[in-house]
């Protein structure tokens, strides 16, 4: 349920509803919005307290949402989320672009790859340290010596890192490293992992379970908000279909549904989506178009001698032509690309 407060209400006011709302053993979200201050409430509501709500001082209206997600939907939040990272705004008018590899192998390969896509235009910097497999003979990744491989290529290059923090053991380690936890769409449901990145204060992309419809997705988005990190943004990373030309279907619809339902960014992964190199253009183009307030592409310098994802990693020559491709796009759909090193900077 919603309490949306009067225009003018006063600070006392708001701490007295959170206070009748805590009370009742239930937990209160205040939304800020440019318009109007809104309490969600979450827990188990009944319909005794909309009436006693409703009679507080500075309480304009009680509604109820009757959608599963509250913290995560348009309805609590009418604004966009916007996430700062660094100088960097996800979920603005620029796009943000992550790029790197799928796993970090040696020093080289990351700083390489990193110097390469910050050239091209990216902003952020992604590689796996802590790897899910489908298959426990596949590389698993190289743990702690990742994440330092990663932290040398953000202070050479001073582009933030997203890596994936894989169990609830990990996440002070990684959240130590990373500018952005990400939660892979093997781990979209584990309840236990999402309270845990729930309490740290790093922002935090959590991809689609392959399996996962969006009312799920969002769900489980709920719980990481509802811990207090209001710092989430969303990745369609492709979904499991009966289509097996393709490593998954990436759902490009899913980026305007997000978008209405709710307030998060979200970003789209044409790598996993397609699991093929040469699908990764066009699909990363088809997602701009739809919406999208960003790109996470996987880049590797030689894909065919990659440990894992050779096959949809993009070359340091096939990332640059992308990004000359996005340009014109971007602008066609009011969006920004990330101004490039060397790039005048208007004045
Ligand atoms: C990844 O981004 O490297 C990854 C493992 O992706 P996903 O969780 O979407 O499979
Ligand atoms: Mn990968």
């Amino acid at each position: 349920m919603l309490v949306v407060m009067k225009k003018g209400s006063t600070p006392d006011e708001l701490s007295g509803v959170i206070g009748k709302i805590t009370q009742s053993g239930l937990a209160g979200h205040i939304s800020q919005g440019v318009e109007r201050t809104v309490i969600g409430v979450v827990g188990q509501t009944y319909p005794e307290l909309r009436d006693m709500l409703e009679l507080l001082p500075g309480v304009d209206e009680v509604i109820p949402i009757s959608k599963p997600y509250k913290l995560s939907s348009r309805e609590f939040q009418h604004e966009d989320t916007k996430i700062k990272v660094g100088d960097i705004i996800i979920g603005g008018e620029e796009l943000v672009i992550i790029a790197g590899p799928c796993a970090v192998e040696t020093e080289k390969q990351v700083l390489d790859t990193a110097r390469a896509v910050k050239a091209a235009g990216a902003n952020i910097l992604r590689g796996g340290a802590f790897k899910p497999s489908t298959s426990p003979y596949q590389f698993r990744g190289l743990g702690k010596e990742g994440l330092e491989i990663l932290a040398l290529a953000r202070a050479e290059t001073g582009l933030p890192l997203i890596t994936e923090v894989l169990t609830p053991h990990d996440v002070d380690l990684v959240a130590k490293y990373a500018d952005i936890l990400q939660i892979g769409a093997r781990n979209m449901q584990n309840f236990t992992l999402l309270d845990e990145v729930g309490k740290v204060k790093k922002p935090v992309m959590l991809k689609r379970g392959m399996s996962a419809t969006i009312q799920e997705w969002l769900l489980s988005a709920e719980y990481i908000l509802s811990q207090g990190n209001r710092q989430v943004m969303l990745c369609e990373r492709g979904i499991r279909t009966f289509e097996t030309y393709t490593r998954n279907t990436l759902d490009v619809s899913a980026i305007p549904v997000v978008k209405k339902l709710s307030h998060l960014p979200i970003i789209a992964d044409p790598s996993h989506g397609t699991g093929k190199w040469y699908l990764v253009a066009p699909l990363a183009l088809a997602s701009v178009a739809a919406g999208a307030d960003g790109l996470m592409i996987e880049v590797h310098p030689n894909p065919d001698q990659a440990l894992k994802d050779g096959a949809q990693s993009l070359t340091f020559e096939s990332f640059e032509q992308l990004m000359a491709q996005l340009a014109p796009l971007a602008s066609s759909v009011q969006r920004k690309l990330p101004a490039k090193p060397g790039d005048k900077i208007d004045q």
